[in-house]
């Protein structure tokens, strides 16, 4: 097997692991990527100063998040039929949904001091189905998608109607831009380097906008054992309160708050509402 070790380390740069679910073989319900078909080994460690979680493998994931995501993710539906699968659930089952109007809350308190003349903006990053994106216009939002994956990039121009861009946001360097929002839909835990990439946020988000990130919450779901999704192969590192404050803290954003939910699809979620530092609000 072609093998590319990844270097995943804690957000928190302390050292000092402890040995938490051992994989020989995928957990039930988890994507069978080509990668993770043979010679299955993987363990998830918990940093024991924050209580952070790491995945640890060494099998050949390179291109996990450009084609073959979406080749092994949605292949059987298609990335449209699993659009409208989603869009047409019952609010109250849907996580997007809740999503959405929390959201749209928290931006309503967040920017009542401040009339607005033209409608808001997002940046979606990683916006995948585009779920999120489809809401939010339908709530008067001026809504821009990005994906390394140009199926989706069409999926939200052509389906959606929106502006997308395609692109990797840990490389892209020119024309990006800045928005009153910045959305990273469970998007942190799927890269090696989470502070990087949010670090590279606070360039793109208005000096009186805010940041909303969701991410699996470890220290919700390890009591649950290790079948958990939050644990799958798709993720390098599950969060503690603590690690996702920090993340967000080193990264340069001040954090307004951090919930802690369960989903409709029984998800263990941790959400965060950011400002960047150099805001005085
Ligand atoms: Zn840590």
């Amino acid at each position: 097997m072609n093998k590319t070790p990844i270097s995943v380390r804690c957000p928190c740069g302390q050292s000092g692991y402890e040995s938490v679910f051992i994989y020989t073989a995928p957990p039930k319900g988890e994507t069978i990527f080509l990668f993770s078909s043979q010679g299955y080994d993987r363990k998830i460690l918990r940093c024991q100063h924050c209580g952070h979680f790491i995945s640890v493998q060494d099998m050949n994931r390179d291109e996990l998040y450009s084609e073959n995501y979406i080749n092994a993710k949605y292949a059987e539906q298609g990335l449209e039929e699993s659009f409208r699968r989603i869009i047409s659930l019952p609010p109250n089952q849907s996580d997007n949904t809740l999503r959405v109007q929390r959201v749209l809350d928290f931006s309503r308190g967040y920017f009542l001091a401040s009339p607005l003349e033209k409608p808001l903006t997002v940046l979606d990053i990683g916006s995948g189905l585009g779920i999120f994106l489809y809401r939010m216009k339908s709530a008067g939002w001026d809504c821009t998608a990005l994906d390394p994956d140009i199926r989706a990039v069409e999926h939200a121009k052509k389906i959606i109607g929106i502006q997308a861009i395609h692109a990797d946001f840990l490389t892209i360097n020119d024309g990006l831009g800045q928005y009153d929002l910045l959305a990273f839909n469970k998007v942190l835990e799927h890269v090696a380097d989470p502070i990087a990439m949010l670090k590279k946020a606070v360039n793109h988000v208005h000096s009186t906008g805010w940041v909303y990130v969701e991410v699996p919450d470890g220290e919700q779901a390890v009591w649950d054992g290790p079948e958990r999704e939050e644990f799958f192969i798709e993720h390098h590192h599950i969060y503690s309160f603590t690690s996702l404050a920090m993340t967000c803290r080193l990264s340069g954003f001040t954090v307004k708050s951090i919930e802690r939910v369960r989903e409709p699809s029984n998800k263990y979620t941790l959400r965060a509402f950011l400002t960047p530092m150099r805001s005085c609000r």
